[in-house]
């Protein structure tokens, strides 16, 4: 399958991993809108959120404990931080692999995105 996400994950396209295991993924994204902006990207090949299943909640956990992780490792726990998802075309998904923005290190606003 064509999918980029897929391609770095599996080292197709080399980027430096800010971290990575079994399941997950973590570099930074390409055209960073805030000032750290790191992508959080599963392993396994869902096009959305929409299409995480109950059998996923170990992967699921196992993100936001990544994020968590992250998060301190870049000095943003304490200032703040916005996770986001999106899927489909009224949310401005560009990549059809399921994956979290996790944004902060500067004032985010108040508007829901990334
Ligand atoms: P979406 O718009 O689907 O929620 O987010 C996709 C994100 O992936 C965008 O923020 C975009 O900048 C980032 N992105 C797209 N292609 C690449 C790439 O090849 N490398 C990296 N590091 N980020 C990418
Ligand atoms: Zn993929």
């Amino acid at each position: 399958m064509d999918c980029i996400f897929c391609k770095i994950a599996n080292g197709t396209i080399p980027v430096d991993f800010l971290y990575s295991d079994e399941l997950v993924v973590a570099f930074n994204d390409i055209a960073p809108k805030a000032k750290t902006h790191i992508l959080i990207v599963p392993r396994v090949h869902l096009s959305s959120a929409s299409e995480l299943k109950k059998e996923d909640s170990e992967l699921l956990s196992r993100i936001f404990q990544v994020t968590n992780e992250l998060a301190e490792k870049m000095g943003i726990n304490e200032s703040g931080y916005r996770i986001i998802t999106n899927h489909g075309k009224d949310a401005g998904q560009s990549v059809d692999h399921l994956h979290f923005h996790l944004v902060g290190g500067n004032d985010l606003g108040d508007i829901v995105g990334k």
